[in-house]
């Protein structure tokens, strides 16, 4: 209704209100003139006027109290405008209601059909509401679990730290409670006011097929080092019986170049086993402490050696700071590291290897000034084969898979690796341990 159209019609009832007033009196009037009581007769009617007008309030409190269960009251007059007005927002109302109920089905509904778990989690960490994908993938019963604290029934470790944690860019990966060879990642996404949504999908497949791959990889290049080894044997042979004027003499440069393939091979391999290993240790927890300043020393020794006095080497190294660390790996951090920058640095160039400790963590970083990275490559560098310089990295033996090693070593110790390079300038390559992670040389003693 228009403003104006409303205008008219408040003024219709005011109208009629008046003139049905104006009519009582004057009908009394004349009835008190003719009975020579004009004031009572006025008096009854003004009285008259007010009890209905009384019991209509009434009856508008009844039904208030009634919370809107009994049938808005009817009347004429303005009382009849306010009992209809009264009754057109109530049936509104309803319909607002049935609607938003028909919204609510849909969605839950919906959300029940989907194959990933849902749960409603509210400000205070209980639960609110579940789907039937969650109940069987993370074992909630409802209605029972409803309105109790998500940690107390998931109590996975990785899980409660994510969900205390706040932090939830990335996911978690867990063991379903309800069935050990279910594979979940479980993400929660923050709505509205301190709400949370958690969401559960079974990745159990894909992380059996990345078990196979892993398998497939570490055994076919398991059986693969055997011949390879025999090979390599019978090239080393034929190699001495090219040398002078032996009959293979002819063959000289093709079985040297032959070795030098072989040999290579015989890295990738060990590489490939390497980081089968390193992926298959998800979890492991044999960690210690593990002495870096001595790993770094010995590790600079090794790179002197392949440098071959090529390059100038400077270590600045807390010496009480240890790692508490799988030893292996973090060899692998290390030298993987130190031979890139020997191999990436041309005659003359300077490599300088940190070990520090601040308030973020501890790092470890190898600077050189070396050829450097373009930057439209620094973010794949970490991929299995990927190389900024394929020509370059296979003359210096590279085998493409030194910081694929790198970055899982780092991912078993919560650290992260940072890249920064320019070309012709050199690069840095540096990773920040977590400070739980840090312990000092004295209290290890
Ligand atoms: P590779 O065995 O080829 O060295 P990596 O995985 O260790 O394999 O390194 C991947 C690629 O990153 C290398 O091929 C190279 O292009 C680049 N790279 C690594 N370290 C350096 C460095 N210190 N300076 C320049 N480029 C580097």
């Amino acid at each position: 209704m228009t403003n104006e159209r409303r205008e008219r019609a408040t003024f219709a009832i005011w109208r009629e209100e008046i003139l049905r007033l104006t009519a009582l009196l004057s009908l009394s009037l004349i009835i008190g003139l003719f009975t020579n009581f004009p004031l009572l007769c006025v008096g009854i009617a003004i009285s008259i006027y007010a009890i209905w007008h009384l019991r209509q309030a009434f009856r508008l409190v009844a039904w208030f109290q009634s919370q809107g269960e009994d049938d808005v009251p009817e009347a004429t007059g303005i009382w009849g405008e306010v009992f209809g007005n009264l009754y057109h927002h109530q049936q509104r109302n309803y319909r607002d209601k049935r609607e938003l109920a028909a919204m609510i089905d849909e969605f839950q509904a919906s959300t029940a059909a989907l194959p990933d778990g849902v749960v409603v989690i509210d400000p205070t960490g209980r639960i609110s509401w579940c789907n039937e994908a969650a109940k069987m993938l993370l074992g909630l019963h409802v209605p029972k679990d409803l309105g109790q604290r998500i940690v107390n029934l998931l109590r996975n470790p990785a899980f409660v730290d994510y969900f205390i944690s706040g932090r939830y860019t990335d996911e978690v990966v867990i063991n379903s409670p309800e069935n050990a060879d279910l594979i979940l990642s479980v993400r929660i996404v923050p709505y509205g006011e301190g709400q949370r949504l958690l969401l559960a999908r079974d990745i159990s497949r894909l992380h059996q097929m990345e078990r196979i791959r892993r398998d497939f990889v570490a055994n076919a290049s398991h059986e693969l080092r055997t011949p390879l080894t025999v090979i390599r044997g019978y090239l080393d042979m034929m190699d001495e019986e090219s040398l002078d004027a032996r009959p293979l003499q002819p063959w000289q440069a093709p079985l040297s170049e032959m070795r030098q393939q072989a040999t290579r091979m015989g890295r990738i391999i060990e590489d490939l086993l390497k980081l089968a290993r390193i992926e298959s240790a998800i979890g492991k927890s044999n960690h210690e402490i593990v002495d870096i300043p001595q790993m770094l020393k010995m590790t600079i020794d090794e790179a002197k050696a392949l440098s071959e006095g090529r390059h100038r080497f400077t270590l600045d190294c807390e010496d009480g700071l240890l790692l508490y660390g799988l030893s292996a790996e973090l060899q692998s951090v290390v030298a993987n590291l130190i031979f890139n920058a020997v191999q990436y640095t041309p005659d003359g160039g300077e490599i300088r290897v940190r070990w520090w400790s601040d308030k973020k963590g501890a790092h470890f970083s190898v600077a050189d000034s070396g050829i450097g990275i373009e930057p439209r490559h620094i973010p794949r560098l970490t991929e299995r084969f990927y190389r900024a310089d394929p020509g370059r990295s296979r003359a210096t033996g590279g085998t493409g898979l030194g910081l694929a090693i790198v970055k899982h070593a780092l991912e078993h110790h919560e650290a992260v690796l940072n890249i920064a390079s320019e070309v012709n300038v050199g690069s840095t390559f540096s990773c920040i341990f977590p400070v739980s992670r840090i312990r000092a040389r004295e209290a290890a003693a």
